[in-house]
Parts: C-alpha cells; structure tokens; sequence
C-alpha cells in the first residue's frame, strides 16, 4: 500500500511535469496540502514528509487540529467558506485564508486579527465560471473588493483563488483557468501588487499551472478518498 510520503512525492512529480510542460520553474507552483476530513496523525505524517502548507475547510475541525499541532511549524490556510460568526476564529488561528468574497468578512478578520499576530494573507475567491451555487465574487467586482481589501490593517491582499465546476477535458479546464489569470494579470496591471493564484487540485492541476496557477490546492491525490461525516456532507 502506497503511504503519504509516496503520494506526496508523485504530486510533487506532478508539478514539476507540468512545469516542464509550461517552461515555468517548478519554484513557481507553491503545493497546498488538503488535509479536510483527515486527522492531526495525517498531516503530522505528510510534515514529516517534507510538506509545511496545509489547507483546511471546516473551521471547527480545523481549530482542533491546528491546537493538536501547535508544535509544529505548519502554515495553515483556511480554503472553507466562512460566516459572520466564524471570522474571530479564523483570524485568530490561521496564518492565510482563500475564500474572502465580500468586504464585511475581510473587514471583520482584519478587526479581530491578534495584534501579536503577523497580518492575516487573504486571497479574493473569484467566481469565474458564473455558476449560480459558488461562492466568490462576480469578475467584474474583484477590482474593487480588491482596492478595499488592500486598505485594511491587519490584512495583507495576496492575489485570487477560484474553484471552477469540474470540466469536460483539459481544453475546457484551461479555458475557465486562463480567465481567472487573466482577472489576475489585470489586477496587477491595477497596480494590486498580486503574488498568489490559488486554483488547480488533484483532478486538474496540469490545466491550472498550464494557466498561471502559482498555488494548487491537492487534497485526496495525497491522503486519499475523504468520507465525510453525515453533518458536513456536501451531497446531503
Ligand atoms: C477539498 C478541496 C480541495 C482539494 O480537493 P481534491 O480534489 O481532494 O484535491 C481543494 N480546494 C478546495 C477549496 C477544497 O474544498
């Protein structure tokens, strides 16, 4: 049976194809690892591994994992969505989050971010195929969420995550992937100062770095299937 370690060095191997592919450094593509539905043991094993990055969707869950592991030197990123009633908790465990798609929940992180704490990084999460059931913000609103984010204290604006609806083959995938690069490029142009795009996970990450991604976001090509609580199930 193949463990973490291996599934942690076949992603990496991954990446660095797909670099190759796209004449990018594999430098260029920081990995993310998805530890959601996985236990403190898990990340503790992909760590050991080699890995400091974790990503996390379920606020509660995370906090007890985040706490089991306070003596480790893991940068945690919330990629989850987050209501009004969740940002003191995440502003006071995380080290990032993805998923901030409007100004209240930014402007609530930055208000309740610890003062010993270095400012929280924040990417916009961009709905950039328009599906009616996502999160994130419209294209056409990130400029000035963006240009507010940026004003707040206690944050600092990083760049764009999306999360696109699966697609049909690797064209189609780009496709949805070069807009969000685009938005991307457009901010900077703005004179935003972006260094992070977030998109791309285990089933299409050739398609994000082929587009721009700098971060993929892997869960269950490293720790395996996930089987959900009955509570979070995203089907129930
Ligand atoms: C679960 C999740 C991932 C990882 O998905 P895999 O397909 O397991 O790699 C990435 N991003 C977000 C936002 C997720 O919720």
């Amino acid at each position: 049976m193949d463990n973490i370690a291996t599934r942690l060095d076949a992603v990496h191997a991954r990446i660095e194809a797909a670099c190759g592919q796209a004449l990018r450094p594999s430098s260029s593509v920081a990995l993310l690892a998805v530890s959601k539905t996985f236990g403190a043991d898990a990340v503790e094993d992909a760590f050991v591994a080699g890995q400091t990055r974790f990503g996390e969707n379920y606020i509660q869950e995370a906090v007890q994992k985040i706490s089991a592991l306070r003596h480790l030197p893991i940068e945690w990123h919330c990629i989850g969505p987050i209501q009004s009633n969740k940002t003191r908790l995440v502003a006071e465990h995380f080290d990032w989050v993805h998923t901030v798609d409007r100004l209240k929940i930014a402007q609530r992180l930055s208000e309740q971010r610890p003062a010993n704490l270095p400012p929280m990084q924040v990417c916009i999460q961009v709905n950039v195929d328009g599906s009616p059931t996502k999160s994130g913000v419209g294209p056409d609103e990130a400029l000035a969420l963006a240009q507010a984010v940026a004003k707040l204290p206690n944050l600092r604006l990083r760049g764009l995550m999306c999360i696109p609806e699966p697609a049909s083959d690797f064209a189609a995938e780009c496709l949805v992937f070069k807009r969000a690069r685009g938005l991307f490029d457009a901010l900077n142009a703005a004179g935003l100062g972006l260094d992070t795009l977030s998109m791309g996970m285990s089933g299409d990450l050739e398609a994000a770095i082929a587009s721009g991604s700098t971060m993929v976001r892997v869960g269950s090509a490293i720790f395996g299937a996930r089987h959900y609580a009955a509570a979070e199930s995203p089907a129930s």
